[in-house]
């Protein structure tokens, strides 16, 4: 546990996390908020959350306007709490149906929108701000750039494409090593024409977790976030 971080205020209790998937990016986060007694928000749920809404009205993820009439009655909520983390739209729990290779696969379509991020990095911004910790883990593509580019501690973790697929792929139970890694490489190309989560922004730390465990990852990261805020 830790003393509390000498940060404070809305922008700067979030410590923001970016990278590609496949990069350990949200099991990584996780264990690093348990660690610090923070909060965890993990941004790519309410994309998911809300390509899942798209395709349980019977829309297409690929037509802008169906998105954004999408938009207007998601009701999306989502758990802080490392121990216990759960996503909802209105009354159905969607923690597991998000990460469907379905909704995958429809995800980059909602992200494009750029009404869709405003809404949802409002969102963000607010669920921090109102957050009962002393700080907040928040990881995504733009989170070092967009949401919150003043955050005390930017950390961008990366992993080789072949180390990623791989571990994606051992996640991933319901399709072959080959098809996930596809899936996962198309999914990059789609998403790095909306924000640039490949390279570093200006005072952004890289943790590139190719030769590293997760434990090891772990570690990495909580000393980045230790000399950035003073917790540990
Ligand atoms: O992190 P995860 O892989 O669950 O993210 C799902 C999708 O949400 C990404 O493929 C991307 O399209 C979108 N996303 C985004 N900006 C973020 C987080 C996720 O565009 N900050």
């Amino acid at each position: 546990m830790t003393d509390t971080p000498t940060i404070d205020g809305a922008e700067v209790r979030a410590v923001a996390i970016d990278g590609p998937a496949g990069s350990g990016k949200s099991s990584v986060s996780k264990d690093v908020a348990r660690r610090l007694g923070f909060g965890y928000l993990d941004t790519g749920a309410a994309y998911r959350a809300l390509a899942w809404h798209v395709l349980n009205r019977g829309a297409d993820t690929a037509d802008a306007d169906a998105v954004l009439a999408a938009v207007a009655d998601f009701d999306f909520a989502i758990s802080l709490d490392p121990d216990d983390y759960w996503v909802r739209v209105g009354d159905a729990l969607v923690t597991e149906a998000i990460r469907d290779p379905r909704v995958s696969g429809a995800v980059s379509g909602v992200a494009r929108v750029p009404a869709v991020r405003e809404s949802v990095n409002a969102l963000f911004r607010s669920l921090v701000a109102e957050a009962d910790v002393p700080g907040v883990i928040v990881e995504g593509r733009d989170i070092t750039t967009v949401v919150f580019p003043d955050a005390p501690v930017r950390i961008l973790l990366t992993a080789a494409p072949e180390v990623r697929a791989a571990r994606r792929s051992a996640e991933v139970t319901t399709q072959d090593a080959a098809a996930v890694a596809a899936a996962l490489h198309q999914r990059d190309a789609a998403d790095s024409k909306v924000v640039d989560f490949l390279t570093a922004a200006p005072g952004v730390t890289v943790v590139d977790s190719t030769e590293l465990d997760f434990a090891q990852t772990v570690e990495a990261v909580l000393a980045v976030v230790g000399e950035g805020t003073g917790a540990r």
